[in-house]
C-alpha cells in the first residue's frame, strides 16, 4: 500500500508518486455515524474495506481520474456541485462538460473506460456553495464553490480539523488547467484568489504535491502555480512578436503542453485555453483582432 497520513478524523491515500495523474490522492473522512469519501482517484481500487465501505462520495468536481472507484461503491450516495451534476450522471453529460470534437470524444470515452474503470452514475445529486456535512461526533465537511478547473469545481473543507482538500486547484508544476468546454479563465483567477483565504491548517492536493501544513509553504506553492496563467500569456505575445496569427496557429503553437506531448485533446485544449488568454489581451488592449480574424500584437 501507498503512503498513508491522518489528520484525526481525515486520512489520506497518497496515490502513485503522490497522486501523480492519473493517479490522485484519496481522501477519507470518518465520522460516528457516516464515512465519506471525497473523490475516487485510482488508488481507491488499492485500499480495500477503508473505501469499499463508505456510505457517501462527495466529488470535488467530474473528471475521468475523480471518478476511477466509483464502481466499487454503487450504494454509497454520491454528491457533486450542481455545476458539474450532468457530467456525473451520463456520458453525453461528460462529453459536453469537455466539449471536444465528436472523434476526439470517442477516443477519450475508449480511454476512460479501459483505463479509470469509468462509471457514470444517474443517481448521483447536488449540491451548492455553502453545502455542509455532519458526518457525526462533531465531523462537519463544507463544500466552497471555487470554478474555473470546471464550472462546478469546489474545495472541500473538513472544519473540524482544519483540512482544506484543493482538488484541481493542485499546486502542480503544470499549472491551472481550464482547457474544457465548462472551465474559465476568469474564475480560476478569482478562485486562486479566494483559496489563499481559507482559515484551514492543511492543503491536500488532489495531484502530486501531496499535503502541505505550513502556510507560508502553501502560499508560496499556490503563487508558483498562479504565475504559469502569465508565463502562458507572456508565450502568446512572444508568439504574437512574428506578426498576426490565427488562433489555430497560436494553438499548433502551444502554451500548455510540450511540442512531444501527443494525445487526442490536445488541439482543442490548447484552443481553449489561448481563447481565453487572447480574449483578456483584447479586453487590456494589447491585442487586437484583425478583420480576417488573426491576432495582431498592439
Ligand atoms: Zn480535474
Amino acid at each position: 500500500m501507498n503512503d498513508v497520513l491522518r489528520f484525526g478524523s481525515v486520512t489520506v491515500y497518497l496515490g502513485e508518486k503522490s497522486g501523480k495523474y492519473p493517479d490522485g490522492n484519496q481522501v477519507l473522512v470518518r465520522g460516528s455515524d457516516i464515512r465519506a469519501a471525497f473523490d475516487t482517484p485510482l488508488v481507491a481500487n488499492r485500499i480495500g474495506p477503508d473505501f469499499d465501505e463508505v456510505d457517501l462520495v462527495i466529488l470535488g468536481h467530474v473528471h475521468e481520474d475523480h471518478m476511477a472507484g466509483l464502481h466499487r461503491v454503487p450504494d454509497a450516495q454520491v454528491q457533486v456541485h450542481e455545476g458539474d451534476l450532468a457530467a456525473a450522471q451520463s456520458w453525453e453529460g461528460l462529453a459536453r462538460h469537455f466539449g471536444y470534437a465528436d472523434s476526439v470524444l470517442a477516443e477519450s470515452r475508449a480511454n476512460l473506460e479501459a483505463n479509470f474503470f469509468y462509471c457514470p452514475r444517474p443517481d448521483a445529486t447536488g449540491y451548492r456553495d455553502g453545502a455542509t456535512w455532519e458526518l457525526g461526533g462533531g465531523v462537519r465537511v463544507r463544500a466552497h464553490h471555487m470554478p474555473g478547473h470546471t464550472a462546478g469545481h469546489c474545495v472541500l473543507v473538513v472544519e473540524n480539523e482544519g483540512v482544506a482538500c484543493l482538488g484541481d486547484i493542485d499546486l502542480t508544476g503544470f499549472g491551472p488547467y481550464y482547457g474544457d468546454a465548462c472551465s474559465s479563465l476568469v474564475q480560476f483567477r478569482q478562485s486562486l484568489a479566494a483559496v489563499a483565504e481559507l482559515d484551514v491548517r492543511t492543503w491536500v492536493t488532489f495531484h502530486h504535491r501531496g499535503v502541505l501544513t505550513d502556510r507560508q509553504a502553501f502560499l508560496h506553492a499556490l503563487a508558483r502555480f498562479t504565475s504559469k496563467i502569465d508565463e502562458r500569456t507572456d508565450a502568446l505575445l512572444a508568439y504574437l512578436d512574428d506578426g498576426p496569427q490565427t488562433l489555430a496557429q497560436l494553438a499548433h503553437r502551444r502554451v500548455l503542453y510540450p511540442e512531444h506531448y501527443d494525445a487526442p485533446f490536445v488541439d482543442s485544449v490548447e484552443r481553449r485555453s489561448i481563447a481565453m488568454h487572447l480574449d483578456e489581451l483584447v479586453a487590456a488592449g494589447r491585442v487586437q483582432v484583425l478583420e480576417d480574424g488573426r491576432y495582431l500584437k498592439c
